[in-house]
């Protein structure tokens, strides 16, 4: 129970107090004499400087002199040039503008000082009892902190459970399988912003260690692949934070990290390339990652030329598959269809797609998760449909027709697909290898043996 805390600080501070502490005006009235009193004189004060205005306008029949003040000049009283010529001798000069001249008096010399003065007191009077309250609050701040702990956690939970009711969430089963299965998933952000008129359209998934560890999305851009992606890592967090999913059924096995690789996050104003940004975030996925991680890998390869981000995601993908401590879960969208091979490929990897329907021409997005891969890739389409000038679009379709007619691509990705990586490894030529006559070797010779071949080949091997 804090009340004697908070009775403290509305005794202390005013109601509605200013968000400059350094102006004063926010310790309550009432609470040091000496500050009221103070207070009270400049509120005089100000009276005396309206009077006093009103006064010299009469007395010198100059309708348009004021009484102003800045922070360099303090007090001053301003005439117009027209009516310079009425200016009484009494008054000092102390700036001259454009249009208007600026005086003072002994008298608002005099006002200026005690003004000023009675400021700078309240000022520092305020500060003191400032700094005295916080001292006090000091010695409750366990209490604070442990109010904060709990209101905290009321916050999460209440949050949770709105967000659950009211946009339909499903409470997960978390699983020590090493498995994620959801169905009816959707973005919870981007289900938010949609318009409207459209819908979010839910998608399942499978994935475990056994049969389903690489799900190779393939899809045209703009059909769905990153915010499927992301989704499926936003719901993983969500699931192990505690929270209900954006789903209508989850089977959520805890990971020990999530892995992603996506462009958000490029340091172009770092200096580096966006394909650098993008391989040492490989590097480390492919260096850190568990089998019971979570990788999510959107359009790897990408920031270099076709060839080589083709081989490089092809072979990433082998890894994460054949790598023994890894096989770690993984998702990989990717607009490079030639990668549904690959899936064909590996035992552990499957290949979705995100459906889409030709029409007249056009293309129309289902936003709909499909089991099985695609062969076209549609970006023709999707710059048409982004407004690109005709004549490109044409000119793009003829250049399409001639780039693919002798089928180059398809070539370098079949050899591609007969190049086992891993078989590849062990063909490390050891000429030594044919000098040793094992018969004559002791057992110590040959572990010595050993030793120089592994320490020589280590490299290659
Ligand atoms: P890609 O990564 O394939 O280029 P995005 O994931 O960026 O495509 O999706 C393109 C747009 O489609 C997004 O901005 C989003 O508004 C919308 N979208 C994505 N997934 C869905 C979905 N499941 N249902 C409805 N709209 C979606």
């Amino acid at each position: 129970n804090l009340e004697s805390l908070y009775k403290l600080i509305e005794k202390s501070i005013q109601l509605d107090p200013p968000i400059n502490i350094k102006k004063g005006n926010f310790i309550a009235s009432g609470v040091s004499s000496e500050l009221d009193e103070l207070r009270k004189i400049s509120k005089s004060g100000n009276d005396w400087l309206v009077d006093y205005q009103i006064e010299q306008q009469k007395k010198y029949e100059i309708g348009s002199l004021k009484i102003g003040f800045n922070r360099v000049f303090g007090y001053y009283i301003e005439v117009t040039n027209t009516h310079k010529d009425k200016v009484p001798k009494e008054y000092i000069r102390k700036q001259t503008l454009t249009n208007a001249e600026r005086y003072f008096t002994i008298k608002l010399k005099e006002y200026e000082e005690t003004i000023l003065s009675s400021e700078v007191k309240m000022i520092e009077i305020e500060e003191k009892l400032f700094n005295d309250l916080n001292k006090k609050i000091i010695n409750y701040i366990d209490k604070i902190q442990h109010n904060a702990n709990i209101i905290a956690k009321f916050d999460i939970a209440c949050s949770f459970a709105e967000l659950s009711r009211n946009k339909n969430y499903c409470k997960p089963i978390i699983s020590k399988k090493n498995i994620f299965k959801v169905k009816d998933s959707r973005h919870p952000v981007v289900e938010e912003l949609l318009p409207s008129t459209e819908s979010f359209i839910g998608n399942d998934i499978e994935l475990n260690s056994s049969s389903k560890q690489i799900a190779i999305i393939t899809g045209p851009n703009m059909a769905g692949k990153s915010t499927f992606l992301r989704q499926i890592g936003l719901i993983t967090i969500l699931a192990h934070i505690g929270s209900y999913i954006p789903a209508s059924y989850g089977e959520i096995g805890i990971v020990d990290k999530i892995f992603t690789r996506v462009g958000a996050s490029d340091n172009l104003s770092g200096g580096e390339s966006t394909f650098f940004v993008e391989m040492t975030e490989a590097a480390n996925i492919l260096n850190n990652a568990t089998s019971k991680s979570l990788i999510i890998l959107d359009e790897i390869g990408r920031g270099t030329s076709t060839f080589d981000g083709l081989s490089i995601a092809w072979s990433i993908t082998e890894y994460i598959h054949e790598a023994k401590n890894l096989r770690a879960k993984t998702l990989f969208a990717t607009h490079y269809h030639e990668l549904v091979e690959l899936a064909e490929k590996l035992k552990r990897a499957f290949n979705l797609s995100v459906a889409i329907k030709e029409h007249n021409e056009k293309i129309i997005y289902l936003k709909k998760i499909v089991i099985g891969g695609t062969s076209k890739s549609y970006g023709i389409h999707v710059a048409k449909m982004a407004g690109l000038p005709k004549e490109i679009i044409y000119r793009a379709n003829q250049k399409l027709k001639e780039l693919t007619r002798p089928n180059k691509e398809n070539e370098i990705v079949k050899n591609m697909s007969q190049v086992d990586l891993f078989q590849e490894k062990n063909k490390v030529n050891i000429p030594e290898l044919e000098d040793i006559n094992i018969d004559n070797l002791t057992p110590i010779q040959a572990l010595k043996i050993l030793d120089d071949l592994v320490k020589k080949y280590r490299d290659e091997l």
